[in-house]
């Protein structure tokens, strides 16, 4: 049986994984950690939206949107099983303008069947009352001396998903496709990281991988999933990519939600809210909201030499930045003690959309870069990986000829080249909207 090493037991990892596994592949997850989901996707905010630039990206995150809908089924779990949940209170998306271009993305996403509405000004104050619709573009520092000004104007609108929402908790999730994972025969070799990865003896394996304690083991077949931590595997394995990943600093802070009651718990749907640059959600049972950044112009992205170096804790300057912000959109809130944390996304500086492809290595793959948004499409890369793999080890070139895979959830044809490495610079936001 082929053997495959997976390197990263983050949320991808495991998914990888475990659809392997049901590909009757032996699949060997490898993590630093002791337990899996304690890299960047204990940080992730879990949110599944599919507002995306491109259509692809739409379309895989209306695919992973089914798949959370149906947790316990996709994972065969048994009943009473205490797994995430997908909690659904709807995104609004309130973006620069309402224009060709917002309303293309949400035709694209009427044609999959998504439930989408584009709200005027007027009625995104009558849903959601607590909001205040004053336009703050452009974005700046609250220690700009404008920052308090009054723009005289409204936003644009938003688009209005009602049965977007997230994911309680992407490390239970990892967890979750762990045990989906080891019931179908995935082993998991946990506490202890990749160290070093050789071409193998022919004619055995392809791979030789050397675990921190000094043990090995031999693989035909590795894919690179290391999340922050992917361009320095690449570098381990002697793997040059034509495109570049990168990890960069996060922050998510929280505060008290304003609009919380005991009785009626939090009215707050999930916002994204381009115009301000933040986006929020309900935390803790809604008690809480937690918020981060889109990342506005004026604002400096931290890229991050070493991810082994991260300060996890929310520093002083991300938490008045993005709380000062979320005042500006909802006046109730306010400012409390610094309460949040720092993670990392891998990004594609490219074009902010992940790396899902082979490599001119043989045998060496890539699920990488995933630029802050793929928590939410990790059990369909899980899916589409497992596919590539079966077919490149079959003989195709997917380079030449690209592999396309129709989501079993939602029928979407993927074209699995949208990924590939070797591709050039096309437009794209620089966010995680892609
Ligand atoms: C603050 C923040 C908010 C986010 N919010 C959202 C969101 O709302 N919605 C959304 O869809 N996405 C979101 N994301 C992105 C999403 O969380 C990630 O795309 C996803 O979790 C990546 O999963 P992964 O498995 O690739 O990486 P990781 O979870 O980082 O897993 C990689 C694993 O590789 C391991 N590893 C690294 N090197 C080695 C080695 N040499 N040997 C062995 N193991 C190794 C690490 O220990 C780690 O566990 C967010 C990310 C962050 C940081």
């Amino acid at each position: 049986m082929v053997q495959v090493a997976i390197i990263g037991g983050g949320v991808i990892g495991c998914a990888v994984g475990l659809e392997l596994a049901r590909r009757g592949t032996q699949a060997h997850v490898i993590d630093r950690n002791g337990e899996v989901g304690h890299g960047s996707t204990s940080a992730s905010c879990g949110i599944v939206r599919r507002f995306y630039s491109t259509r692809t990206m739409t379309g895989m995150a209306h695919e992973g949107a089914a798949v959370w809908a149906d947790w316990q089924s996709y994972l065969r779990a048994p009943d009473g099983a205490d797994l995430a949940r997908f909690e659904r209170p709807g995104m609004l998306f309130i973006p620069p303008a309402i224009d060709d271009r917002v309303r293309g993305i949400v035709a694209h996403m009427r044609e999959l069947g998504v439930k989408v509405e584009i709200l005027t000004p007027a009625e995104v104050a009558e849903r959601f009352p607590f909001m205040d619709i004053a336009s703050h573009a452009p974005v700046r520092d609250p220690n700009d001396e404008d920052f308090a000004d009054d723009t005289g104007r409204e936003i644009a609108g938003a688009v209005f998903e009602p049965d977007a929402g997230y994911v309680v908790s992407p490390l239970i999730a990892a967890r979750d496709l762990r045990s989906a994972g080891e019931r179908e025969g995935v082993r998991f070799h946990l506490g202890c990281g990749v160290a070093a990865l050789r071409a193998g003896a022919a004619p055995g394996p392809r791979f030789r991988l050397t675990l921190d304690d000094g043990s090995a083991l031999d693989a035909d077949v590795v894919v690179n999933v290391a999340g922050p931590h992917s361009s320095l595997v690449n570098r381990m394995a002697g793997v040059e990519l034509p495109i570049e990943t990168r990890p960069l600093r996060r922050e998510v802070c929280a505060v008290g939600n304003p609009t919380w009651s005991e009785s009626d718990g939090s009215t707050i749907p999930v916002v994204g809210d381009l115009d301000s640059g933040i986006y929020f959600r309900p935390e803790s049972g809604g008690r809480d909201l937690i918020v981060g950044s889109l990342d506005p112009a004026c604002d400096t992205f931290e890229w991050v030499d070493d991810p082994d170096a991260l300060d996890p804790s929310c520093s002083v300057a991300a938490h008045e930045r993005q709380v000062m912000r979320l005042m500006k959109r909802l006046p109730e809130v306010r400012f409390g003690p610094r309460r949040g944390i720092a993670g990392l996304y891998d990004v594609t500086p490219l074009d902010w959309n992940p790396i899902i492809d082979k490599t001119d290595t043989p045998g060496y793959y890539v699920a990488i870069g995933t630029s802050g948004s793929s928590f939410k499409t990790a059990p369909v890369i899980g899916q589409v990986m497992a596919e590539l793999i079966g077919a490149c080890e079959a003989g195709r070139d997917h380079d030449a000829d690209p592999l396309h895979v129709i989501l079993p959830r939602t029928g979407f044809d993927l074209d699995v080249s949208f990924f590939t490495r070797l591709r050039s610079a096309r437009p794209s936001t620089g966010t995680v909207i892609g």
